[in-house]
């Protein structure tokens, strides 16, 4: 039997009649059945969550009664995180592996984390801005908020934006890919069982082509918090612009790798390995350019091509497998579009390029893991996201011309330096149009420090104190204390 999936609006699991098949992408098979959302159900949840925040009790609660609880969302999810895990792997094809040692563990972290630190996040200003008068500056939710979430890390994108939202004390409509609902919507469970308050979390699912703008339009909205392309977020720029919202946007990429002459080959291929296959090149922050010292770049190539070939493709659901399908035979298409199209630019492919022929994978979305050399600098591929399992390798001679080529693009989300000299690579490190640098490692989130992307990659951070703050407003209070109780502003006229 398939499991059904309910919506998720004003504490109440909700059937419609109108239903989606969920696909594993692994297998191509039919693992459940979720509800879409009407435009009935959608206005159900905005005048919900709306209610919910101007007359229900979540953002009055004490803010130990919300640390509370916003404790028991992340303890709710380690106790659910195989059945979590394993969802997370059918919906998305990423290997078990990854489900249960990341995207889970991870996303009851943030909310940890901003249990333990964002009253001190709260905390009011008292300026003395005259003799006169007395400022405050004081922080309130920002009301109630749309979280817009892509399918690549359904639940931990998801759980960034949640834990924040909600610990600020906003009610919020989650809407989760319609590819991958399905954690999101067992986070539900999880958030109804401990007892939040009806309509502080909703979740509605639907194409967001279908429900997308009727959300972001709508004047009970307060803020969007949007994750995914940049072509859709320019969409929802506009549909905003309609009734004026505080936004959030965190876009697409196409990030640098800079790996220098002196670095330890081994670690420096292996780790870039792990920065554009891991989870099939479907990161934002995937360093899916590499560029690689002269002095090195034959041995690079050679080591990084010779490994890419072994990495294991498999089912997701092997503890083995290193490297699953891509989300969608769309996504695919799209892949060996972009392939195709570099050929034709001058592109030579030096691994993969292709789907693979084993057998056991052919009902799935699987693509070999591909690599590209003589690519153009003003080629399609060069510029653009292809979020797939292929890289293009490129020589640079010294740290000006590497920082040239790594900021030539629009997108400025993250990048990545391999060097032993680290005076060169924080010197580097501050000419980079990144929001994001790693030195000497990939893909260390911390919950600590903000993330987000400048350029095209968008605006507005997750994570941190920085992050939290995006779902806070700020009021300035003016309190007049010149004597004898007469402000200034008394005398203006005279009378
Ligand atoms: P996407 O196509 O832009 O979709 C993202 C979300 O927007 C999904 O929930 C999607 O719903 C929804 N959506 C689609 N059309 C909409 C509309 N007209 N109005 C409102 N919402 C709409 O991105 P994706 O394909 O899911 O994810 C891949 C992209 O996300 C890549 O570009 C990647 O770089 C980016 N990304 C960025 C970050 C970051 O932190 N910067 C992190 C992860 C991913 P449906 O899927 O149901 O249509
Ligand atoms: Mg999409």
């Amino acid at each position: 039997m398939i499991s059904k999936y309910p919506l998720y609006i004003n504490g109440q699991f909700i059937e419609t009649p109108e239903k989606q098949n969920i696909i594993n992408p692994s297998t191509g098979k039919v693992i459940a059945e979720a509800s879409l959302a009407s435009p009935a159900e959608l206005e159900s949840a905005l005048s919900s969550a709306r209610l919910a925040f101007d007359q229900g009790p979540w953002p009055q609660f004490s803010l130990a009664e919300r640390k509370e609880f916003i404790f028991r969302i992340a303890q709710g999810i380690l106790d659910n995180a195989e059945l979590l895990a394993s969802l997370e792997m059918q919906n998305t094809g990423k290997p078990i592996k990854e489900t249960t040692f990341m995207d889970i563990p991870s996303s009851a972290k943030t909310f940890e984390f901003m249990a333990n630190n964002f009253i001190g996040y709260l905390d009011n200003e008292e300026l003395s801005v005259s003799s006169e008068a007395r400022g405050r500056i004081i922080r309130e939710p920002m009301g109630v908020v749309v979280l817009i979430i892509p399918w690549n890390y359904p639940l931990l994108i998801a759980c960034w934006k949640l834990a924040s939202a909600l610990a600020a004390g906003n009610t919020v409509i989650v809407k989760p890919s319609s590819l991958t609902p399905l954690t999101v919507l067992e986070l539900a469970k999880i958030i109804h069982k401990i007892g939040l308050p009806p309509a502080v979390v909703n979740v509605v699912n639907g194409s967001g082509s279908k429900i997308g703008q009727l959300l972001c339009e709508d004047k009970r909205v307060d803020m969007v918090s949007f994750t995914g392309s940049n072509e859709i977020g320019k969409q929802i720029l506009q549909y905003s612009s309609k009734n004026v919202k505080k936004l959030t946007m965190e876009l697409g990429g196409k990030s640098a790798s800079l790996i220098f002459n002196d670095v330890d080959l081994d670690v420096a291929v292996n780790s870039s390995l792990t920065s554009i296959f891991l989870n099939q090149g479907q990161m934002c922050t995937a360093m899916s350019r590499i560029f690689v010292q002269e002095g090195i770049y034959e041995r690079f190539l050679e080591s990084f091509v010779q490994k890419a070939k072994r990495l294991k493709l498999g089912l997701a659901d092997n503890h083995e497998t290193q490297m699953g399908p891509l989300i969608s035979d769309a996504q695919r298409k799209k892949v060996i579009a972009y392939i195709d199209k570099a050929k034709a630019e001058g592109g030579k492919v030096v691994c993969g390029g292709k789907i693979p022929e084993n057998p056991e994978l052919k009902n799935g979305y699987y693509f070999e893991p591909t690599v590209l050399v003589d690519v153009g600098v003003h080629s399609h591929i060069f510029k653009e996201e292809v979020f797939g399992p292929v890289v293009l390798i490129h020589k640079f001679s010294g740290s000006d011309e590497a920082a040239i080529l790594a900021n030539s693009v629009d997108f400025g989300l993250a990048a990545c330096i391999w060097t032993k000299d680290l005076y060169l690579a924080q010197e580097l490190a501050g000419k980079l149009n990144a929001g994001t640098v790693w030195i000497n490692t990939y893909g260390m989130f911390y919950n600590e420090l903000p993330y987000g992307g400048f350029k095209q990659s968008g605006f507005g951070k997750e994570l941190g104190k920085e992050g939290f703050l995006e779902y806070v407003r700020f009021k300035s209070m003016i309190i007049d204390q010149s004597e004898e109780g007469k402000p200034l502003v008394n005398y203006w006229y005279g009378f």
